[in-house]
């Protein structure tokens, strides 16, 4: 009966919307839960940073630490970078946590310094909206002062997506910030669209490969070319270049031949605790 198939229909199409619009308001739900546990997160002290070494491709020898944000939550489960990140963004939380984030990785890499132990790079990660928002030139210089930490051990890691926003203004801040001492790497370089043109205007230090491109060096011909490329023009601009997420020695190899000079990857560490750090990779030898 045509009455009944109709009726059926509709009933399905009613579901349909009342099953999307109960999954939407979950998901809301939950999203905003997720928020409001990160708002408590700071004062819980469930914020902690992990580092990651930074090392040199020919000799192995690590120079450096990039500081990433782990949030350890004393009630609930553990949420990654990659989700709570973007909440973070999204809510404004992350000009706050980002300060934090700053303040913490001065300290402690200036700890490291007056024990004695060789560091030449703090990297930190710095989202657009702290370049945008915040007066974030007068918050490093009060953090590099009040830590003690030199202006140029502190590197700042603005993704490559981040510098294309409001290039007039990224560009003063980028200037201000170099003028302090400081130097700036484009991290995850290559998931954006920025010219040559375009970077090579700006007061940058160091270009980070994106790890999509290291995991597909092997396998991709054409993603090998692009990263030959990308060195090329790099070392050209006096840019040192860094590979992300290196997983294993022919990568490596690979990258070191394509002219690559520093790389970070689980080959050698995934992000640990700082006193891991020290102990596994902080020497007081000179060399
Ligand atoms: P990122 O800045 O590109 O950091 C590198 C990410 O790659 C880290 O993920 C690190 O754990 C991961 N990684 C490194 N080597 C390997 C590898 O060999 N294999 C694989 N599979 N992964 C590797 P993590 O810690 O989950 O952070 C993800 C992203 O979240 C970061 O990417 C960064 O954009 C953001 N983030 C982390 N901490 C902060 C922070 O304090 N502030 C801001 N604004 N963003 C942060
Ligand atoms: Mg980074
Ligand atoms: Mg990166
Ligand atoms: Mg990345």
């Amino acid at each position: 009966h045509a009455d009944t198939a109709l009726h059926k229909a509709k009933q399905r199409g009613r579901q349909q919307v009342t099953f999307y619009r109960e999954d939407d308001g979950h998901a809301a739900r939950q999203h905003l839960a997720l928020e409001n546990r990160l708002r408590q997160a700071l004062n819980r002290n469930e914020f902690q940073l992990y580092y990651q070494p930074l090392a040199r491709l020919d000799n192995g020898k690590v120079v450096g630490a990039e500081a990433l944000l782990r949030w350890l939550p004393k009630d609930g489960q553990s949420v990654g970078p990659a989700e709570f990140i973007p909440l973070l963004e999204d809510s404004g939380l992350i000009v706050p946590i980002g300060q934090w984030v700053l303040e913490q990785a001065c300290e402690q890499a200036q700890r490291w310094l007056q024990a004695g132990f060789k560091l030449q790079t703090m990297a930190v990660n710095i989202s657009p909206a702290q370049l945008k928002l915040a007066p974030v030139l007068r918050q490093v210089q009060h953090t590099l002062a009040n830590s003690g930490l030199p202006a140029d051990i502190l590197e700042l890691e603005v993704t490559e997506s981040g510098l294309l926003e409001n290039s007039r203004k990224t560009l003063a801040v980028l200037n201000n910030l170099r003028g302090l001492g400081v130097r700036i790497a484009v991290d995850d370089f290559g998931t954006g669209y920025s010219s040559l043109a375009y970077l090579s205007q700006l007061p940058l230090d160091k270009l980070k490969i994106d790890r999509s491109f290291v995991m597909r060096l092997h396998e991709s011909p054409r993603d090998a070319s692009i990263v030959r490329a990308i060195i090329a023009m790099a070392n050209e601009l006096g840019l040192h270049i860094l590979a992300e997420g290196v997983e294993s020695a022919e990568q490596a190899q690979h990258l070191s031949g394509l002219g690559a000079q520093l790389f970070q990857g689980f080959w050698l560490s995934p992000a640990i605790p700082a006193e891991c750090f020290a102990e596994q990779f902080l020497s007081r030898q000179p060399g």
